[in-house]
């Protein structure tokens, strides 16, 4: 397989995306952690860079920069802060995603148009009590009044679920699961508070309840009874994009753990001249690598209309267990300044964890991954 090379206008906005993460993102990210909140200001300015809605075409308000664009996007953006990368997924890769591969023409041009250049804020609602892992047992339900499809019930966790003018929800109907675009201001639509969460904390995640709220018929993302396919597909991209936001992190760990390996001396000798941290060093740099490879492989493959449900799951599951190593691995080079909140190190070791558990748990991505090889006859793909 031929080197996968960036496009020059892939390779700018990484540039102008890194430069704005040092200038904007990475001085207050400590304080966005503290406070569990993005400050206004700075998604105002996230909004203005057009990276609310990179990965989508012109024709609908983005900035055509297609899913490898948009890895690199989240890959910078995680660089200084993974609460900013989630709120950022949450609206774009997932919530305006479901609209864009799933909705009508009304649909993009009323919603994703407007989702894709930061006029609203947008979410992804499948989550429930009962659907975690298993969330084809939802149990919230749309039935059709006339015009209308008239929801009920309750979803949880949902990232940007108490700021978000619009999310695409997914209920019960008589022919199956259903997706919906719905406008949070509508009657009846309501969010409890922000969970108090371990990491990602400036990432607001909540609950929120529909009590017969009133959607037009033509809010109906895609056909009736077919929402859980347009879910499934919505959550390979979610994947990669998630994929990308751990390489972030990883290299940022590695080059302030190889700096500081450099800098901080013990036994009178820089404690970059042990081993023991060289082989830590060399560890984080063969999984960024091969985090690397995989995310830019299946990115391409995905902006090209090929199917990478099988592959996502990989991107995901190895993504997010590599960058728990990575973190550990930080945390142990810097010792007890690792340990301290006076550097990103421990935020980023909080922030990691939850990369194994949102967006399907690695054990669901083992079972789709598996489920695949044994379908192939364990044949590589
Ligand atoms: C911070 C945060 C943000 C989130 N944002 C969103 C969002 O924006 N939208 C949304 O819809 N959801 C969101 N979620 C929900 C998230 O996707 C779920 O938490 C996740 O899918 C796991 O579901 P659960 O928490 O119910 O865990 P459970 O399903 O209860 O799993 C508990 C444990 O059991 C294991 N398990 C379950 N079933 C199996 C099985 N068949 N085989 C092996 N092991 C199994 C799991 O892997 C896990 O280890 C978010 C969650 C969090 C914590």
């Amino acid at each position: 397989m031929a080197a996968f090379e960036l496009t020059e206008e892939q390779t700018m906005l990484r540039t102008m995306v890194r430069d704005f993460v040092n200038a904007e993102i990475k001085p207050v990210a400590r304080k966005i952690d503290e406070d569990e909140k993005i400050p206004a200001d700075l998604i105002q300015k996230i909004k203005d860079l057009g990276l609310l809605g990179a990965s989508f075409p012109a024709e609908y308000g983005g900035g055509g920069f297609g899913e490898v664009g948009y890895c690199v996007m989240q890959e910078e953006i995680a660089r200084g802060c993974m609460s900013t990368a989630t709120f950022i997924g949450a609206h774009q890769s997932i919530g305006a995603n479901a609209i864009y591969l799933g909705g009508s023409e009304f649909l993009k041009k009323k919603y994703l148009v407007p989702l894709a250049e930061g006029k609203y804020i947008g979410g992804f609602a499948l989550t429930e009590t009962l659907a975690g892992s298993d969330s084809f047992n939802l149990r919230t339900r749309a039935h059709k009044e006339g015009n209308e499809w008239v929801i009920n019930g309750e979803k949880l966790w949902i990232t940007n679920g108490g700021t978000a003018d619009v999310l695409s929800v997914f209920a019960r109907t008589d022919r199956g699961i259903s997706g919906f675009v719905v406008e949070t201001k509508l009657p009846g639509f309501s969010a409890g508070p922000a969970e108090k969460k371990m990491g990602i904390r400036g990432s607001t995640t909540n609950q929120i309840t529909f009590d017969n709220v009133r959607v037009p018929a033509e809010n109906l993302i895609g056909e009736d009874g077919r929402g859980f396919l347009v879910a499934m597909k919505t959550l390979d991209a979610g994947r990669l994009g998630l994929g990308a936001a751990c390489l972030g992190t990883a290299k940022e760990l590695l080059e302030m753990s190889a700096k500081y390996a450099k800098e901080r001396k013990q036994f009178d000798v820089p404690i970059s001249h042990f081993e023991a941290v060289q082989f830590m060093l060399a560890d984080m740099a063969t999984m960024a690598y091969a985090m690397e490879s995989i995310i830019y492989r299946t990115a391409a493959d995905y902006d090209a209309g090929k199917s990478i449900s099988r592959q996502a799951a990989q991107v995901k599951l190895y993504c997010s267990e590599s960058l728990g190593k990575i973190t550990d691995m930080a945390v142990q080079i810097h010792g007890g300044m690792g340990y301290s909140r006076e550097l990103p190190v421990e935020r980023f070791y909080r922030d990691a964890r939850i990369n194994r558990i949102f967006e399907g748990t690695n054990e669901i991505q083992r079972l789709v991954i598996a489920r695949d090889v044994l379908k192939r006859n364990g044949v590589l793909l």
